[in-house]
């Protein structure tokens, strides 16, 4: 059984002390994962670990390496009141636009973080999507956002500059993101240059 090592984390609030499950290794992929072009994936088994959380009791956002992290489960342990364990999603688009507002000194990596998750929530949430589809306002701060995130991203470091090609992408910015990603030969830099050439800007899975 390959899944005896990995495990649950558990998270607290820093804030109020409710408790969130993250996986130990988002990182590997189960079978079930749908991974996209921006980087974001689903996967019910190996989740995700948001960059910023979402507390729904006190509705504030916090980051994961924020959070008290009161145990480690193995995956084979998880009984008990551990089942009852909420994942950690991130905020809602509204509340990330919030955060975004109101956080007056933000480190550059929190507000890269940040705005990372305010991308998601437009791409993969529908919550996000709606407000978006129906709130000029909202498109335009989201439409700010990706681009004061594509200036966050540095085109030196070999994990933002795919996110900065694709930010690129969705921004119309072909020939930008064509040429961040001149000298990349993985599979995922490839696919999204093809959709830069084709001129396509919307999201798609890999
Ligand atoms: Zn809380």
């Amino acid at each position: 059984m390959q899944h005896t090592k990995f495990s649950w984390i558990v998270l607290e609030c820093p804030d109020c002390g409710e408790q969130y499950s993250v996986f130990s290794d988002p990182e590997i992929p189960s079978e079930k994962r749908m991974l996209y072009s921006d980087g974001f994936f689903w996967d019910p088994i190996h989740w995700r670990t948001p960059r910023i959380i979402g507390c729904v009791t006190c509705e504030s956002g916090f980051f994961p390496e924020k959070g008290k992290m009161i145990a480690s489960i193995p995956i084979g342990e998880v009984t008990g009141k551990w089942t009852k364990l909420k994942r950690a999603e991130p905020p809602k688009a509204g509340n990330l636009a919030l955060e975004l507002r109101i956080r007056k000194k933000i480190e550059p990596e929190n507000e890269k973080n940040i705005r990372i998750e305010f991308w998601y929530a437009v791409n993969h949430s529908d919550e996000g999507r709606q407000r978006f589809d129906t709130n000029e306002r909202f498109r335009n701060f989201w439409l700010e956002s990706l681009e004061k995130l594509e200036a966050l991203l540095s085109a030196e470091k070999s994990e933002d500059r795919l996110l900065k090609a694709e930010v690129n992408r969705q921004l119309g910015r072909f020939e930008d993101c064509i040429l961040l990603l001149a000298s990349e030969t993985d599979s995922r830099s490839l696919a999204i240059s093809r959709e830069a050439e084709k001129k396509n800007r919307t999201v798609f899975t890999l």
